[in-house]
């Protein structure tokens, strides 16, 4: 399917006008920028009318168009779906030692959530914390069955916004080595596997994670945060309704934002499942571990890390106009898919664009990207991979295009669809006249999508009575591998 014909794309370009108009009541949107943007930016994703460059094929003459990404990482199921690829194929050639590795997931209360959504030093801390807990752990455990030495562990986290049912739910899945480095000199690092957790180990892990990050909490400062918050009033609102699991829309403009930052209090960890564990809203799972050899699990598990927050196929429009998310997953009250307004959509999609600047991905330990240990641990590439060209390499055009490459939609745009030849750029076609001159020439839509304006009466007359967003919290670890 094209990409204007996507329910999300459909959604946005004839909601986003309507949904700004509603929430900001005709003055200008109290939205960050990098939120506008981020909206703005994918709807000319992917679009050819909005420039494109022409590549050809020097084996075979196959000439193409290919259309100017966002590269966003909000919900661009294209741009994150490319993302997604990359980082999983990155981690297991590049990245990730043949040896054993455990996921560790860590969700948090919603108060903890709401700040972690605002605050990228919350975030820090909170991960930080998490992962010394769990590095601490394997050490000891390794210490116990004998290891000695000067003992490493190494991990990698994917930072998630993003719940089941597009519920802002900022959360951790670590992948963990599991077992330990034993670093000597005159020699590369020795990898010792530990033996997996108990449940009660899990259990005691989380009450470990629970009370630190209380205790680092109390002494951060939180100006920051606040004044975040306090910059970006109608961003907290649809945050905190969205954490809360409520319906949201601009009908909370104006009124105090309500917070749910509550103190968290130290309790007693309880085992709820295989290796899965809760405490006071913190809930930890680490029953899924990857087999040394389990490459192509590896990647499974990355890319179901680094998956979009929607997937394409999973939205359908409804007859009545509104949109139904199906879930990856049926709850355990039988529910298998939600139902949105388009502007409650819209509502759930933008507090899950992240801050600028901020990465989502972190190395931990021996993988981290300046441990001195990384060289002696990380795959080497095989020497077909080494002796694969990333770029093209004629001098004539490397430089020039190397910036326009790197929007490009598809990299793979430059492999050869008919003879798996280098594809060559030819140029690239930016100016309005030109763009629609050789579109129409060729056959293709030549304008862009238009944005549907805000109408009287309001979009609400479109709701019927079908169920709303209301959801409930999802049984369970909901973000584990199906
Ligand atoms: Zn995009
Ligand atoms: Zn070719």
């Amino acid at each position: 399917m094209s990409r204007r014909g996507t329910v999300l794309y459909k959604t946005l370009q004839g909601h986003w006008i309507a949904f700004l108009a509603e929430v900001s009541g005709g003055a200008e949107p109290e939205l960050p920028r990098f939120v506008i943007e981020e909206v703005e930016s994918f709807l000319k994703c992917g679009i050819l009318a909005n420039g494109f460059l022409r590549v050809v094929c020097d084996g075979c003459q196959e000439n193409r168009l290919v259309a100017f990404s966002c590269k966003r990482r909000g919900f661009c199921s294209s741009c994150l779906g490319r993302r997604m690829c990359d980082f999983a194929a990155h981690l297991r050639d590049r990245v990730m030692p043949r040896v054993p590795v455990r996921q560790w997931v860590l969700t948090v209360p919603h108060g903890l959530r709401f700040r972690m959504a605002f605050n990228p030093d919350v975030t820090g801390l909170v991960l930080r914390t998490f992962v010394s807990v769990v590095s601490r752990w394997l050490r000891r455990r390794a210490r116990a069955v004998g290891i000695r030495g000067l003992l490493k562990t190494g991990g990698v986290t994917v930072i998630q916004r993003f719940g089941s049912a597009l519920n802002l739910n900022v959360h951790f899945h670590t992948l963990m080595i599991d077992g330990v480095y034993e670093l000597r000199l005159g020699g590369p690092p020795i990898f010792h596997p530990v033996p997996a957790p108990t449940d009660d180990d899990v259990a005691a892990i989380a009450g470990a994670v629970l009370r630190k990050v209380a205790d680092k909490l109390a002494g951060l400062d939180d100006v920051a945060e606040d004044a975040a918050v306090a910059g970006e009033p109608l961003l907290a609102g649809l945050a905190s309704a969205s954490v809360a699991g409520v319906v949201a829309t601009g009908a909370r403009r104006g009124g105090r934002v309500g917070r749910v930052v509550g103190p968290v209090r130290p309790g007693e960890a309880t085992v709820v499942g295989r290796r899965c564990a809760l405490v006071d809203g913190f809930s930890l799972h680490a029953n899924v571990r990857i087999a040394a050899n389990d490459r192509d699990g590896l990647e499974h598990v990355a890319r179901y890390l680094a998956r979009p927050p929607i997937a394409a196929d999973r939205l359908t429009a409804l007859p009545n106009g509104n949109v139904a998310l199906r879930l990856r997953r049926r709850w355990s009250d039988g529910t298998e898919a939600l139902v949105f307004t388009p502007a409650e959509l819209i509502a759930k999609l933008l507090p899950l664009v992240p801050r600028p600047r901020k990465h989502v991905r972190r190395f931990h330990g021996v993988l981290a990207p300046a441990a001195a240990a990384r060289s002696g641990i990380v795959p080497r590439p095989t020497a077909a991979e080494a002796s694969k060209p990333t770029a093209p390499t004629g001098t004539a055009y490397r430089l020039p295009w190397a910036a326009l490459l790197k929007r490009v939609f598809l990299v793979d745009a430059l492999d050869c669809p008919r003879c798996h030849g280098r594809m060559r750029i030819v140029a690239a076609v930016m100016e309005a006249t030109a763009v629609e001159r050789i579109l129409r020439h060729l056959g293709h839509e030549p304008r862009a999508p238009t944005l549907t304006p805000a109408r009287a009466p309001p979009e609400r007359d479109l709701v019927v009575d079908e169920p709303s967003g209301d959801f409930v919290d999802p049984p369970g670890p909901e973000d584990f591998p199906a």
